[in-house]
């Protein structure tokens, strides 16, 4: 059989649907999604959703700040619910880390960032469980918190859906077709043809693979971070804030049912490349003790949480840890990948900039550096805390 869209979106993640939605509210009729599976169960289904604000370059400050925008209005701005909870989120650095930081917020305040630097003395005055011992400087931003990457993605399908698009789920996508340069359109693992002049790759881990069928090569690399939820005691109290521990390496996060999400800070996903298949799997009690170990040393009084369960996620990770978004060298095929751990906070904005770039409407941020190109012969250089403090 074969079909007709404007608009071909391989992914069903959050990528994908903020994607659908921004191209219809662009004005773009004919947009299909394509999901594999059901939406949300790649990595945005086992995402930790944190939304910081800390980041080194005024175009990914200036995302995460439309982005939080949208969190925070979701209902209105898009439909549905994002799940957004503004606890705030403090991030430690040590002593040598404490000069760019300082550097970095004042670049953050300038494109509307609330956050503040705190002496590690003063840390108790917002969260008196966090240890400050080791710690030579903590930023304070108040409107961050989590959101709930499903729901966003479910809210971003529906609304794309009374937009027009249709979202099909179950259907992956198996070769990409083009013709003198320019793509045409897909084929599906049932034989279903789409002709399309424009084919968008948001499939997030699997995306290289993706690219593979258009005989793309996309410099990402899939790295494991595991995540593991431990229970707090009765006695802990309210629940804490988000706390990136920059220095001591790990972050928590509350969760409801008095759980708590916590993993690594410690730049270790590239030395551990994963199969996307792998994705979900358990994880082994060694492993969360060593991080669990760290954790504890930044809140102790979660040292006494009890283990519950742990999954195996991973980052589809760029040389500089910042996402693809532009156009490949096969006309019409477009990237929104390599995402670094950040596809969830800067959701909103990218389904925006990709549906500016796609019509050719001005894009709300700069999109230099998130260009195709901008690798050339330089080898990979980025670190995950580097994406918070250059
Ligand atoms: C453990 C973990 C913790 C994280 N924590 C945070 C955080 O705190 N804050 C934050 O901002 N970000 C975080 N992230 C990152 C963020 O969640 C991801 O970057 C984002 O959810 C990725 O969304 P996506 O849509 O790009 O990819 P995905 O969610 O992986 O979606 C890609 C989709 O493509 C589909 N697909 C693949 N191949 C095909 C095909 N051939 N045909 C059709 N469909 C296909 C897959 O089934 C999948 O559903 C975390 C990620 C993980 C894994």
């Amino acid at each position: 059989m074969s079909r007709r869209a404007s608009v071909v979106i391989i992914g069903g993640g959050v990528t994908g649907a903020s994607i659908a939605f921004h191209l219809t509210i662009a004005g773009v009729r004919d947009v299909i999604l394509l999901e594999r599976r059901t939406l949300a169960s790649g990595g945005t289904g086992r995402s930790v959703g944190i939304v910081r604000q800390l980041y080194p370059t005024a175009e990914t400050s200036q995302m995460v700040v439309r982005s939080l925008g949208v969190f925070q209005r979701f209902r209105d701005a898009v439909g549905g619910e994002s799940g957004y909870v503004a606890c705030g989120a403090l991030i430690g650095v040590s002593p040598a880390m404490r000069a760019k930081l300082e550097a970095t917020v004042k670049l953050q305040r300038s494109v509307g960032v609330r956050a503040e630097v705190l002496e590690p003395r003063d840390l108790a005055r917002v969260e008196p469980r966090i240890d400050p011992e080791h710690l030579g400087a903590v930023l304070y931003e108040p409107d961050s918190g989590y959101g709930d990457p499903t729901a966003v993605t479910n809210g971003y399908a529906d609304a794309a859906r009374r937009n027009g698009a249709r979202i099909e789920q179950g259907v992956e996508v198996v070769a990409i077709e083009s013709s003198a340069g320019r793509v045409t359109g897909v084929e599906t693992a049932t034989g279903d043809y789409i002709d399309a002049p424009i084919v968008v790759n948001a499939a997030g881990l699997w995306s290289p693979a993706v690219a593979r069928l258009a005989n793309i090569e996309l410099p990402i690399l899939v790295g494991r971070h595991p995540v593991f939820v431990v229970e707090r005691d009765a006695s802990f109290g309210r629940p804490h804030l988000v706390y990136l521990d920059l220095a001591g390496g790990s972050y928590a996060r509350p969760e409801t049912g008095g759980l708590t999400l916590t993993g690594s800070l410690t730049d270790d996903e590239r030395q551990h490349p994963m199969e996307p298949e792998l994705l979900g799997a358990d994880v082994g009690l060694d492993e969360a003790a060593e991080v669990l170990e760290r954790t504890g040393r930044a809140i102790p009084r979660l040292a006494e949480a009890r283990y519950r369960r742990g999954w195996a996620g991973a980052f589809d990770i760029t040389p500089d840890w910042m996402p693809i978004l532009d156009e490949s060298p096969l006309r019409g095929f477009w990237i929104a990948a390599g995402m670094s751990g950040h596809g969830f906070k800067l959701s909103p904005a990218v389904g925006e900039m990709m549906a500016a770039l796609i019509t050719g409407a001005t894009a709300p941020v700069d999109p230099a550096p998130f260009a195709f190109g901008r690798f050339g012969a330089k080898g990979s250089s980025g670190t995950f805390v580097a994406s918070y403090l250059g």
